[in-house]
């Protein structure tokens, strides 16, 4: 484990994110403006974080010496991913670290199976779901029964460690249901088993709350998911009426309380054929579907994040726009031979208004590699800008204009 030296102002906190990924990245520019420098523990030198910050401890998040020595100092330890084993967050804050959020909150966005377990228990709507973690053939004979009873339109979660997708099966028959089972429990994974929501779309309540009991909320959007994952947010979610979008942020906060979450929280919804909402997922940090903030709400999530951890008060939530669209960048299938930096200088020689956030990652297919964010302009219409948004993406990954534009033409 080796660090680099610290160069950070003595006046001001240190935060500590656990994670060198783009959340940390972005939180460090946060972090800036706040006169701090944020200490990261990574993983390698190379990671989107550990390239930036001048306060890096290099390590393993289920090492508990590497945590210890990034905690070290530090006013609050945070997080950029849900990985951290609990016993290990448990034994610091044993000896005091200031683990945010806690781990009695963090528990529940690690472990699906305890989140709808709490969740039906404050009444929150969820689908219906069930334990498949015990004993593999009655797991086996649990699932069966269930899936009869969903005429098998059911999805199987890992219960933990999933990811953008990653853990999750969407199955349509007894087969490929035994199938995924059989599989993954042999091979030691935690399943659990839930209805398969019929949706129209999929939105996210993202709010923070502070160790003071401050909450606030940006206002819901739209998350567009492609292959399992975020593709493009579009803020606020276009259609949603008032009532139902303040019932999702009231869920949200709500929810934070009860469970004593300090920090950003992503909330993700389906919004179902019969206009109701269901709670998907729960994530307790900056998230994807709150990248639009960067440029397009007062206060983005990640400096509302340090907020928060730092218990200083909150920032004004509300978008500057009417219209704010992100679109990932995701690797193309084929990175493309024009270099990222002539990518860049084309796309903004076309698109002045582009804002765009690449995460230093090396480029491969699909991965999170950066995002566009187009903040609309007045009298502009959500299908003008989000097509904006998403052609700024597909350039950045793929080199290749949707609308066939040729600059020499042009
Ligand atoms: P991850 O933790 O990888 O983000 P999620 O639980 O959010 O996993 O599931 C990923 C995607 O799978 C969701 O965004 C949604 O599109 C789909 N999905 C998950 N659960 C359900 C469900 N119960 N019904 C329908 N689609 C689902």
């Amino acid at each position: 484990m080796t660090s680099r030296p610290d160069r950070r102002s003595p006046a001001m906190p240190t935060v500590t994110m656990i994670g060198g990924g783009q959340l940390a990245r972005m939180t460090h520019q946060s972090a800036i403006a706040l006169g701090q420098c944020l200490r990261v523990l990574a993983g390698s030198a190379d990671e989107p974080a550990a390239q930036v910050s001048a306060n890096v401890v290099l390590g393993s998040h289920n090492d508990l010496d590497a945590l210890r020595a990034a905690a070290e100092g530090a006013v609050a330890l945070t997080f950029d991913h849900e990985g951290v084993p609990l016993h290990l967050l448990q034994a610091l804050e044993a000896e005091g670290v200031n683990v945010r959020p806690p781990s009695t909150a963090l528990h529940f966005a690690q472990d699906k199976l305890a989140m709808r377990l709490r969740l039906s228990e404050l009444g929150l709507p969820i689908p219906d779901f069930a334990d498949l973690s015990g004993d593999s053939s009655e797991a086996r004979a649990t699932l069966i029964a269930f899936g009869d009873a969903h005429d098998w339109q059911i999805v199987l979660k890992a219960v933990r460690g999933g990811y953008d997708g990653r853990g999750v099966w969407l199955t349509d028959s007894r087969a490929e249901a035994l199938e995924v089972f059989d599989a993954q429990v042999g091979g030691d994974a935690v399943l659990m088993v839930e209805q398969k929501v019929a949706m129209v779309r999929e939105l996210s309540a993202m709010i923070a709350r502070s160790p003071y009991g401050q909450g606030a909320a940006w206002p819901v959007v739209e998350t567009v998911q492609r292959k399992g994952q975020c593709a493009v947010v579009v803020a606020p979610a276009p259609g949603l009426s008032a009532e139902r979008a303040e019932e999702a942020q009231q869920m949200a906060l709500r929810l934070a309380d009860e469970l004593g979450v300090v920090g950003a929280m992503a909330m993700e919804l389906f919004e179902t054929v019969d206009g109701t909402l269901i709670i998907n997922e729960l994530a307790m940090r900056p998230h994807n579907s709150g990248h639009w903030t960067m440029d397009g709400a007062v206060t983005s999530q990640f400096e509302q994040h340090l907020r928060a951890v730092l218990d200083y008060p909150l920032g004004a939530t509300s978008a500057r726009s009417d219209v704010v669209v992100m679109a990932n960048v995701l690797g193309a299938e084929q990175a493309p031979s024009m270099s990222m930096d002539e990518r860049l200088h084309h796309l903004f020689a076309r698109m002045p208004e582009a804002k765009v956030h690449m995460y230093g990652k090396g480029e491969r297919p699909d991965r999170k590699i950066g995002h566009v964010n187009i903040v609309g302009l007045a009298g502009e219409t959500i299908t003008d800008v989000r097509e904006r948004a998403e052609r700024a993406a597909h350039w950045m990954s793929h080199a290749e204009w949707t609308d066939g534009w040729d600059p020499h033409a042009a």
